[in-house]
């Protein structure tokens, strides 16, 4: 930092760089002189009230600034908190700085500031245009593994987690994404120290250390992060499909690298040098594309990125050349039948066509036209037949990739001829542009009223998308559709044949006569390949449409009324009940902040049932299941129209949320209302039968996730009535098809219903959805003494073990979570308990993960169970490094060392946590549906605290820092392991 004082700078600067009437200091003085040149603005929705501008700096770095056009919170507020902060950080400063942090925080106390603006994140992407196609063959992951070690400090600010603590410290996070082609950095932090963090983030880019002592640590990071991925069969699947591409090619590669390929295989020597060597290469400037957000003026952030991203280093050199690797998949291996075992109990088909890159067809997108027939769920699809069959529960499609999950082997070769009659009568039909325009309306819409992502999510997503449109489409490139084009329709169309095909059937049973014979090299997967029938490859390719397929009709649902109501004088500021029955309670509130055309219908619907016993739990799981797959098909447009719907099994019985444009939300709710009434009449047995089945495979694939597992065993232990994934398991087996037509009757007969509707609706159409609604189901309520109840018990003295052996024995992942309880809720003790994780977090982190390397995930979380309030800590740890007792052994030697932070945690850093907690509370939503979901908690869970944040705030801003050392000593945290209410799982 440089060396004048905090208020010269203010003095100083304020002239020059205020603009638009908003006073704004500049934390430094800033190097501007970077000559640049301005590009195209891109296009934006019409409901972006953000500002952009495109630069492109002389070193060849192109970079997109987001002036946010809402309120600019007070920078100048907390300038001695900056101040502060590098006072206590960088000790080579000078004493100018440390006397003028002094000083300002005397002023500090004195004065009694108003409370600070809605805080909002500021954020910025960073991508490079490399990544793991570039990695030497001889070393596979070497791409992903730069993209550890450039985060590992910098020449400007050595400390190696200086960047992570500074960002977490204050309210923020970071992370990063190796992909094929390119590479992306991002974070987010307080607007405020937003400077200092793009100051920080530059400078891995423009020096970066990666020192020696660095490398065996994150290559056991990497390492750790390959040995989550083993068990997921989407990665298995994916690495057994590049090993089929061309040798030669860097498709066929092993992105993830481990500690084969970065350890036993390469020297540390020739390691250092090749990250080193690698960055050089390619870490260049004119192959970076920079996105950053923030409520700033435009020209501040340009001065920003001038100043932090001039000096990144250019080479000029051009990039890999990949042209020369075209038809990468014309290899024998690729059209072939695969039996792939899976990891998880599951059954699976999966056919792929490789298609020659549709990147420069962005205008008309033909692939995702032809998605999007393939894909249709609603009445003459492909999908509705084969579920009607019974061959198939779900189907996905994406870029002339299919997969579909079915019940039996012997159908194995129906359902792809299903398939080809599907596609053979969409290629009789030719491209139809009655159908494309109904998707460009949909997607045009969606475009014009969306909602606003959050900053981090956004400039992730943009710096990417910069390397692949123009300035212009850097925002709408991947979303809209622009023009159609029915030659490459038809094109696309042609290229799905069954010759090109290569077919990958994932399951546990195989046909007779077969083995797993081959292993693949980098996921140790099991499978045996076949050659496909020519007669069947014959059969497939002049098999006629079926009578029951058909394109989708025009669409039921599509909104034309996007009207948004008035505003009303003295509008609460939070949920009003305007129902109260004895079956009934509707809470109600207008937006009138987000003006979208938009609405939310949440409903509870409560039964004593959900508490008897794990059968009737299972009951409620099952019923929602088929509820389900009974509506797809009329449904369907309805979500095609962007409305949507989802049922969810909680612990007093079933929600349904129903949101999306508000004009036809009713439609859709009454469509839903007739299914629960006549379940029985569309139940059959066959559908029956086969969710039963999948059902029992969804319980058994959370029991064998370590983390579900832990979850689900510490409330088991905690909470009476709770019931496990194990008692659901085992209870499934025996329901019948009695059972269930008996069930669904008494569900829907005797319910309490909560309600909360919010968004562009009226009060009078609110309730009158609510009454249509209970008419309908025509239902008693429960009665009070029947609502249902939970006891959470008070854990012994001292600790409680529980130790239960992952299901998977191929998994070497285990979790060790120690819970430590505190007593009943109070918004004090919950603020307490919140500081004290904020104070903790990051040492935390830094001792278990980064020094001691336990495992990848290290976290804690503060827990409400029911009204009583604890906190977890948890680590996800590999069984085959560090014994479960061992982790348990140091999260309590952390424990410890906590304590001491906590009690000699001066006065100072206290305030400034208690500063970055109330800006978390105070964070702006981005959207709607965050203040619905906030409002929805306090309903569900019978709080009805709808101000909550706000008492927090109000508590934060009370505690002393001498009652949250008296509150950790009185629970015995420190030191008295006798004391505590510890569970370990
Ligand atoms: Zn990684």
């Amino acid at each position: 930092m440089n060396k004048t004082s905090a208020k010269n700078r203010s003095a100083k600067e304020a002239s020059n760089l205020t603009s638009k009437n908003v006073s704004y200091t500049p934390p430094v003085q800033l190097n501007t002189n970077v000559k640049f040149e301005v590009l195209p603005t891109p296009v934006k929705s019409a409901s972006d009230k953000k500002e952009y501008k495109v630069i492109r700096l002389e070193n060849g770095l192109t970079a997109c600034l987001i002036a946010d056009e809402a309120p600019l919170s007070d920078l100048s507020e907390d300038e001695s908190d900056d101040e502060s902060i590098e006072f206590e950080e960088s000790e080579e400063d000078s004493e100018e700085d440390s006397i003028c942090g002094m000083n300002d925080e005397d002023e500090d106390d004195e004065c009694k500031k108003p409370p600070a603006a809605e805080q909002k994140m500021a954020a910025a992407g960073l991508c490079i245009g490399v990544g793991s196609f570039s990695d030497p063959k001889s070393v596979p992951g070497m791409a992903h593994f730069l993209e550890h070690m450039v985060f590992m400090g910098s020449e400007k600010f050595p400390v190696e987690n200086d960047f992570d603590s500074f960002i977490s410290k204050r309210g923020g996070s970071d992370n990063a994404s190796t992909d094929c082609e390119v590479t992306t950095f991002y974070f987010e932090c307080f607007e405020k120290h937003f400077y200092t963090a793009l100051d920080k983030f530059a400078q891995f880019f423009i020096a970066p250390l990666m020192k020696r002592s660095s490398i065996t640590r994150e290559r056991e990071a990497i390492d750790s992060e390959f040995q989550m991925a083993l068990p997921s069969d989407t990665y298995r699947k994916e690495q057994l499909l590049v090993s089929f591409a061309r040798s030669d090619c860097p498709v066929n590669s092993f992105t993830w690298g481990n500690l084969i390929t970065l350890k036993e295989n390469i020297s540390e020597e020739d390691l250092y040098k090749g990250v080193h060597e690698f960055r050089k290469r390619h870490y260049s400037a004119h192959r970076m594309t920079l996105a950053i957000q923030a409520r700033l003026p435009m020209d501040v952030l340009q001065s920003y990125v001038l100043d932090c991203f001039g000096n990144v280093p250019t080479n000029n050199l051009p990039p890999d050349d990949f042209k020369q690797f075209s038809d990468v998949f014309a290899t024998p291996a690729f059209t072939k039948m695969y039996y792939v075992q899976p990891s998880n109990e599951l059954t699976q088909l999966e056919l792929t066509w490789a298609l020659p890159s549709l990147l420069h067809k962005y205008k008309s997108k033909p692939h995702q036209y032809v998605s999007w027939l393939l894909g249709d769920e609603g009445k003459g699809s492909l999908l509705s037949y084969l579920r009607k069959k019974v061959w198939a529960l779900s189907m996905s499609t994406g870029n002339g990739e299919s997969g579909s999950e079915h019940n039996s082997m012997y159908a194995l070769f129906s359902v792809i001829e299903m398939v080809f009659s599907y596609i053979n009568m969409l290629k009789e039909l030719g491209p139809q542009q009655r159908i494309y325009n109904e998707v460009k309306t949909i997607e045009d819409t969606s475009f014009k009223f969306s909602t606003e992502e959050t900053a981090v999510d956004f400039v992730e997503d943009l710096c990417e998308a910069m390397h692949f449109y123009p300035p212009e489409d850097y925002i709408t490139g991947s979303e809209l559709y622009f023009e159609y084009d029915s030659e490459a329709i038809k094109t696309v169309l042609l290229s799905l044949i069954p010759e090109k095909m290569n077919v990958v059937i994932l399951c546990n049973n195989l046909p007779a006569g077969l083995s797993y014979d081959k292993t693949e090299k980098w996921f140790g997967t099991k499978y045996t390949e076949k050659e496909i029938p020519a007669e069947w490859l014959e059969k497939w390719k002049n098999i006629k449409p079926l009578a029951e397929f058909s394109i989708p009709p025009p669409n039921p649902f599509l909104t034309e009324d996007f009207t948004i109501l008035e505003e009303d004088e003295n509008h609460p500021d939070y949920p009003e009940k305007v129902l109260s029955t004895e079956l009934v309670e509707l809470w109600y509130r207008k937006d009138q902040k987000f003006k979208l055309p938009i609405a939310f219908y949440y409903l509870y619907l409560i039964t004593p049932v959900s508490q008897e016993s794990p059968f009737t739990q299972t009951m409620m799981d099952f019923f929602v299941n088929l509820l389900q797959i009974q509506l797809i098909e009329e449904a369907y447009p309805a979500q095609v129209a962007q409305l949507s719907y989802a049922f969810k099994t909680n612990d007093k019985g079933i929600t349904l949320k129903v949101s999306g444009y508000n004009e036809k939300l009713h439609v859709l709710i009454e469509l839903i209302t007739k299914h629960l009434v006549n379940f029985n009449s569309s139940l059959t047995e066959d559908m029956f039968v086969a969710v039963k089945d999948k059902l029992t495979k969804y319980y058994y694939n959370c029991l064998l996730k370590p983390n579900t597992l832990s979850k689900d065993i510490r409330l088991n232990v905690l909470v009476d009535s709770y019931y496990t994934m194990v008692d659901k398991y085992n209870s499934i087996s025996s329901i019948t098809f009695e059972n269930m037509k008996q069930f669904a009757q008494n569900f829907v007969s005797k319910l309490y219903i909560k309600v909360l509707v919010q968004g562009n609706v009226q009060k009078e159409v609110a309730v009158n959805v609510v009454n249509n609604f209970i008419t309908t189901l025509n239902c008693q309520a429960i009665g009070a003494e029947s609502y249902p109840k939970f006891r959470v018990i008070q854990i012994p003295k001292g600790e409680s073990l529980c130790k239960v052996e992952s299901f998977n024995r191929n998994d070497c992942n285990s979790i060790v979570t120690n819970y430590y309880q505190s007593g009943p809720f109070s918004i004090r003790d919950s603020v307490i308990i919140e500081i004290i994780l904020l104070i903790i977090q990051e040492p935390l982190f830094d001792t278990l993960r980064t020094k001691e390397q336990l495992g990848y995930h290290v976290y804690c979380s503060i827990r409400e169970t029911y009204g009583i309030l604890g906190f977890t800590i948890t680590v996800n740890a590999q069984a085959t490094k560090n014994s479960t007792q061992y982790v348990d052994s140091r999260i309590e030697k952390f424990i410890k060392q906590a304590s001491d932070l906590l009690v000699n945690m001066s006065a100072k850093s206290f305030e400034e946590t208690k500063r970055d907690l109330i800006k978390m509370k105070q964070c702006t939503d981005v959207h709607l549906k965050e203040e619905v979901n906030r409002n929805w908690s306090e309903i569900i869970d019978d709080d009805y605290i709808f101000d909550r944040l706000k008492q927090e705030i109000k508590a934060i801003e009370q505690l002393k820092s001498s009652e949250v050392k008296k509150w950790w000593e009185k629970h015995s945290f420190c030191g008295n392991r006798n004391n505590c209410r510890k569970l370990s799982v």
